[in-house]
């Protein structure tokens, strides 16, 4: 585990959580124990239906556990005021329609505000600071149906950024948007990590897994491992279990390693790769 000892600086604390949608539905989560340091970025992965989605609504107390509690940044999520919850952890769905509101995009970064009683100055000081951060500026006056679909994700971004969040979730927020979109998404989310915000991102895109040095797998909602993409690399079977594949270097080097030949590390990027090779081959 690599969560710190002080539980203070936890910041998404899951106690032995279990969840189902009703009693004639199986458990979409059993048992789930893991703490999530604040500022940390944290990586959850796992096959559809793993229960990814399920454990980001109760991080931030849209789902209320059944068994276990959840505690973001010392609060209960569900006996706690949900609007205080919802203002400490934002989460970006992967279908933007699911949480913009409409009217133009202004009006739909200001809607949250307005809910949360933000003074007019202030109002229009996070207005203005968000559009500029998703590059949004030039389309505030624009009638959000008009969109793309890039766009619109990039004001649920703006709109989840303007209540000022100690903690994102993104779940699979980039799985719909084109390559250029996804990775502007991916630098916005690595600017918020870079200044102090929590982040905790939900991709079953195996890639994604070699850029976290903390990374949660589910399986059938249990919580089948937790740690670094090394020791996930150790654990051979973890992620073929989960219904997912390793990332492109791991199995590469699996396979030099099934082989029979003795590899020395595994490397977890191209560079580091081509160091280990040039090393290796220049012993033999
Ligand atoms: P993932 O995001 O990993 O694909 P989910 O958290 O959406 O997984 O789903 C976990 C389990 O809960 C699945 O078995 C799914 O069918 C079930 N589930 C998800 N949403 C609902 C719902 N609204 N009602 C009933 N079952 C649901
Ligand atoms: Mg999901």
């Amino acid at each position: 585990m690599t969560m710190t000892a002080r539980s203070d600086a936890a910041s998404i604390v899951f106690d032995d959580v279990s969840y189902r949608y009703s009693e004639h539905d199986d458990w979409a989560l059993t048992h789930i124990r893991f703490g999530i340091a604040s500022g940390e970025w944290a990586t959850v992965t796992g096959g559809s239906g793993s229960g990814k989605s399920t454990l980001a609504k109760l991080a931030n107390g849209l789902l209320k556990p059944d068994a276990g509690r959840v505690t973001v940044y010392g609060t209960d999520a569900s006996s706690g005021d949900a609007r205080t919850i919802r203002q400490l952890i934002g989460i970006v769905f992967q279908n933007p329609d699911d949480q913009t509101v409409g009217g133009t995009v202004e009006e739909d970064i200001a809607f949250g505000l307005q809910n949360l009683r933000v003074p007019r100055d202030e109002m229009r000081r996070r207005i203005d600071r968000v559009l500029r951060l998703l590059r949004l500026t030039e389309l505030r006056g624009r009638p959000v149906h008009g969109l793309s679909g890039g766009q619109k994700q990039r004001l649920a971004v703006a709109g989840v950024l303007a209540m000022n969040p100690r903690a994102i979730v993104f779940d699979e927020a980039a799985s719909m948007l084109d390559p250029e979109n996804a990775a502007h998404l991916r630098s916005v989310m690595l600017d918020l990590h870079r200044s102090g915000i929590t982040i905790i991102h939900i991709t079953h895109d195996p890639e994604d897994l070699l850029k976290s040095e903390r990374i949660l797998v589910l399986h059938d909602g249990r919580l089948a491992f937790d740690g670094d993409w090394r020791a996930l690399a150790a654990c051979s079977g973890v992620l073929e279990e989960a219904h997912m594949l390793a990332p492109f270097l791991i199995r590469f080097q699996q396979a030099i390693r099934a082989k029979g030949c003795d590899w020395p590390v595994f490397s977890g990027s191209e560079k580091e790769l081509a160091r280990t090779i040039w090393e290796f081959a220049s012993k033999m």
